[in-house]
């Protein structure tokens, strides 16, 4: 009787290497995105200075996950007003206060407050999370 040998396919696994590699990228990715991101002045430039409140909750729940605040000057990065999303399968979410802010100077508005699901769904089409947040903007003398 012969004996056949066939040569076990193994499952293809992701492998660690490929994961950090991914991982890596992502991180590049952010560090370019806040780099052509500038500052606060380049694009509010009537701004002297922007002071957030951020509560980020687990998931969609009213439980506290983190507290901040955020403060801004005119050379302050921009970026700092997107928010990053906790949730750790989010890779385009989070939260961009940029619009926000630029809502609230073009109507003048010196304080507003408000609540924001994550730029990013999941499979079953829901938010994965949320923040609330408020801020104050002061303009400066030119404004
Ligand atoms: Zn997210």
């Amino acid at each position: 009787m012969a004996i056949k040998i066939t040569a076990q396919k193994k499952p293809v696994k992701k492998s660690r290497k490929n994961v950090n590699t991914e991982k890596n990228a992502r991180r590049l990715e952010l560090i370019q995105k806040r780099l052509d991101a500038g500052l606060l002045s380049e694009r509010f430039p009537d701004i002297s200075d922007i002071n957030i409140h951020i509560v980020q909750f687990y998931g969609l729940t009213d439980q506290v996950f983190m507290e901040r605040t955020v403060n801004m000057v005119p050379g302050s990065n921009i970026y700092l007003l997107h928010i990053p999303c906790m949730e750790g399968n989010c890779v385009n979410g989070g939260f961009d206060l940029i619009s926000t802010v630029e809502e609230m100077v073009s109507n003048n508005r010196r304080s507003g407050k408000g609540k924001m699901l994550c730029a990013e769904k999941d499979a079953s089409g829901n938010s994965h999370s949320s923040i609330s947040y408020s801020i104050s903007i002061k303009y400066s003398q030119a404004h």
